[in-house]
Parts: structure tokens; sequence; C-alpha cells
């Protein structure tokens, strides 16, 4: 494919951990660009210092490289448009703000925050419909377009302190073209005077960010539906700046709504619902609290990504599992809806357990035995392998496979209380003890002649299976789950079956 001319860029702002809808956001820009044979920039916005969290660029980074998101422009490799931080930027956005108040849009302003506190209190005990600092409150206001000029100089001159806000106009209908909703027009006069260079001498965020989408010539704009509001000012801005032409085309995407359907999907809802809403496991720097993330829960990145893509964009067929070159050559901006998606926690397992038993066995074998040596038990590949194919058909997340496994390696060291009392009846203990004296002269220990044995024995004590099976997987596994007690009984082999049905009759019988 030839070059082309699309770059687009993610541009997250390191105030906390990232958000799984942040990472949609990366990744539909991701496959944008590699759909179009151009390029993805990374940029970070942490023009905000009060916001600033440490580490979260970092943990951005990181979050973004797990998911396979590979930028071709980013502060660690650079490129032709660098720096790619915009506090390394810092001095290049002053003269900007100047350009603008020179061509009249916008102007020094000098009120302080109890000012500014005095004026939004006014406006709202008077029940003025807007409260905002804009075309119809600034003349009331301290700044260079209702102050004299020598005023101004002076004030200027005496390093009071000042921001430069922009001049929103009066009675004018601006007009954003989004890819995504169409033609979207706001009246000018509901918009405000939105600060663009701080006292602190730092840019917002909205003067950073149309300062460098058009010096690092991004074509497409694509974010959250949450800057849908601010996409006017910046629409403004181009045409103030002189750059209306080459003005990027805006996508706003939906938003992830909670499982529930209304609200934005929030940390909140993860914690009640008990699932992650970030990428990675992330500790905040001041609390100490920890919020857990797909990658530690045992998501697969692919089955995350492949997740996150089908949450907004409709490939238009039935089709639910795509490799990332499949996502990459099937996604287009034409087939993001215009409403925003539950986040289902169910489908996200589900996507995941696809992903894991598309595995072979060995590869599952290789997991399985991670947490083998992590909790310090030793195994055979082959019973490793056996375990495998009993247990993967149940597993969604990988901790699953040594969850639902574990009872093959260590004997249980308790038993389920609950399911104790609805199985034990009076006769149980006569019966297993009874089977355990006969099981013990099985010579071969193989699947026929174990089940053999058991019908006859049931057949013998006029039993139901129930009446032994239920107790003998207590004894075996300590609960009421896992697979078949003959497959169990199999991979642990003989001397161990019959060394954890002694002590487990032991433990029951004279331990209550
Ligand atoms: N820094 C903004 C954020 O944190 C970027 C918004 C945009 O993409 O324009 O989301």
């Amino acid at each position: 494919m030839s070059e082309s001319k699309v770059r687009v860029r993610f541009a997250p702002s390191p105030t906390g951990p990232l958000h799984i809808g942040g990472v949609r956001t990366a990744l539909y820009n991701y496959l944008f660009a590699r759909n179009h044979g151009g390029k993805v920039i990374l940029r970070i916005e942490d023009t905000d210092r009060n916001r600033y969290v440490p580490g979260a660029e970092e943990y951005i980074i990181e979050s973004l490289a797990w998911c396979g998101i590979i930028f071709d422009e980013d502060s660690r490799k650079g490129g032709p448009y660098g720096p790619y931080r915009q506090s390394e930027r810092r001095f290049m956005y002053r003269d900007y703000a100047i350009q603008l108040v020179k061509s009249g849009h916008a102007y020094y302003a000098f009120d302080s925050a109890e000012e500014l506190d005095k004026m939004r209190s006014r406006l709202k005990s008077a029940e003025e419909h807007l409260t905002q600092y804009g075309p119809f409150t600034r003349m009331e206001m301290q700044n260079s377009l209702s102050l004299p000029a020598e005023e101004v100089k002076r004030r200027l001159d005496a390093g009071d302190p000042y921001v430069i806000r922009i001049r929103i106009p009066e009675n004018e209908t601006v007009r954003v073209n989004d890819l995504i909703r169409g033609e979207v027009l706001v009246q000018s006069n509901s918009l405000d005077d939105k600060v663009l260079y701080k006292s602190d001498g730092w840019p917002t965020y909205h003067l950073a960010n149309i300062v460098d989408d058009h010096l690092m010539e991004i074509t497409h704009v694509i974010r959250g539906e949450e800057w849908l509001p601010s996409a006017p000012l910046h629409v403004l801005l181009y045409r103030y700046l002189g750059w209306e032409k080459e003005m990027p085309q805006f996508a706003h995407l939906p938003l992830l709504l909670k499982p529930e359907g209304n609200g934005k999907l929030s940390k909140r809802d993860g914690d009640r619902l008990g699932f992650p809403v970030f990428p990675l496991q992330w500790k905040d720097p001041k609390s100490g609290e920890i919020s857990s993330g797909y990658r530690e829960s045992g998501y697969f990145p692919e089955a995350f990504v492949n997740m996150l893509a089908l949450l907004g964009w409709n490939p238009g067929t039935e089709q639910e599992i795509f490799s990332k070159e499949e996502l990459i050559s099937q996604f287009s901006l034409e087939r993001v809806g215009k409403h925003g998606s539950k986040f289902d926690p169910e489908k996200a397992k589900w996507f995941n357990h696809q992903y894991l038993t598309s595995k072979n066995d060995e590869e599952l074998a290789g997991y399985l035995s991670e947490y083998l040596n992590s909790n310090g038990v030793t195994s055979s590949q082959n019973t490793l392998l056996k375990v495998i194919a009993l247990i993967r058909e149940r597993a969604n997340l990988l901790p699953d496979l040594w969850n639902n496994s574990r009872f093959f390696f260590i004997p249980p060291d308790q038993y389920d209380e609950k399911v104790f009392h609805k199985i034990w009846k009076p006769e149980t203990s006569a019966l297993l003890k009874d089977f355990l004296s006969q099981v013990a002269n099985i010579d071969v220990w193989e699947e026929d002649s174990l089940q053999g044995f058991i019908h006859t024995f049931i057949e013998s004590h006029s039993a139901k299976m129930g009446q032994l099976m239920n107790p003998l997987r207590l004894l075996i596994v300590g609960t009421n789950m896992g697979p078949g007690i003959i497959d169990i009984a199999l991979v642990i082999g003989k001397e161990e079956f019959l060394r954890r049905v002694s002590t487990g009759l032991e433990k029951l019988n004279y331990g209550k």
C-alpha cells in the first residue's frame, strides 16, 4: 500500500489509569490508521499540572503495549513531529494565544477567583440561564475588552496575573461535521469564553490540543463523545488561527454504558458487579487503593481487544471472533454506531473463553504449570495434559485453569460444610467404608474396570448412584464440583484415591 496521508492521534491526559473506554478510543485510532495505511501517534497531554498523577503515563503506555496497539510516533521512539509530550512543548503555545489576542479573537482577563465566584453566584441568584463567562457577561468583568487600554497596559506591565480567554462570537451558528453523528449545529451564545492560556504560564487542553493537532498534521480526530461539547470551540480556534482549511475531520465515539444501559460505565460499576474497568491493575499512588485489571484477571490481550473492537463498531456480519489483521482490514468509522454500547462483563468472559479454548492442550498446560510453580506443586507433563483435557471447556479466564484443577494436585484440607450437610446421610459412612475396602482390591486401575466395579457395588448395596458418588466426590475434591469422579480417580491414581477416601472418612467421621 502506498503511504497515505492519514494521521491520527491518541491523546490521553496522565490524570489516572486508562479506562477501557480510553483503550477503545486508542484501538479505533490504531485500526483506522492501519486500515488506511496511515500513521497513529501517541501524544501525552500533560498541561494540567494540578491533575497530573505520577505513574499514569507509564501505566497508559504499558496498557497500550499489552493490547498490541503500536504507535508510529510517541514520546519514547520520537518522530518527525516531536516532542510528543505537551510539557516538553510548553513554550510553543504562548505565541498562538498572543496571535489570537492580536487578531481580536482572544483577550486578557485579570479576574481573581473570588471575582469569578461572585459573578457566578450573582447570575445564579438572578436565575440567569447562562452563568458563564461569555458574550453576555464579559463586559462586566476585569479584562482587556472591558477595561481602558491604559489600565490593561498598566496591569500587564505590573505583572498582574492574567489568563487569556477566547472571545466567543455572538449570534453565530457553529457547524461541526462529525463522521459519526453528521452535522452538529451549536449556537455560539451557549458557549463560554474558555481559558486558553493560564496564569501559571501553561496552555489549557483546548489551545494545546488544537495547536498540536495542527502542527502534527492530524487528519482525523477520533475521540470520546465527552469531547463533542468542546468541538465547536475547537472549530472556532481552527478558524481564528487561520487553519480552517486543514482542519481535521472529527469522529466522536459513543460512550461505553453500564451493563444496565443507563449512564457511562464507571469504576464504581466494576467494583459493584465485580469486573475490571482498567486494562491493567492500578494502584492509586495517594490512597494505595488497588483496582483490578484485565491482564491480572487472566484475560488474553487478543480477547480483550476483540471484545472492545465490537463495543461500538459493527462489522455488518455475524462474525464475532476477529484477529487483529481482520479488525484492521474490516474496520471503518461508517460502521461505528451513534448510540452507546452496553458493557457486558459476561460477554467479556465469553470472548476470553473462545480464545482460551482455541489454544491446544500443550499451550494450556504451559499456563497451568506456571500456577503449579507458584503454588509449589510439581507434576508430570503427562498429568498436566490429562488435566487440561478434562477442564479446558469450563475455563473462561486463565486462573480458572488452576482454580478448577487444584484438587488434582493437592488433596482437600477441608470439606465443604454445606455440601456435607446436604449429602451425608446416616448410612453414608458405612457405605463408603465398605466401598473403600472393596475398591482397594481392584488390580487394573482403568476406566472400564472402575466403572464395572462401581456398578456392581451399587447394585449389590441396592443403592443409587448419587448415594455413593456425591460423598465420594466430597472426599476426593472437597466440594461438589469438577469433572467425572472416574476421570479424577484415573489422573490421581489408585494410591492417592484410596488415601483421600480413607483420610476423608476419618476426618468426617471422627472430627464431627
Ligand atoms: N487529553 C484529552 C483526553 O484526555 C484528549 C481529548 C482529544 O482527543 O481531543 O481525553
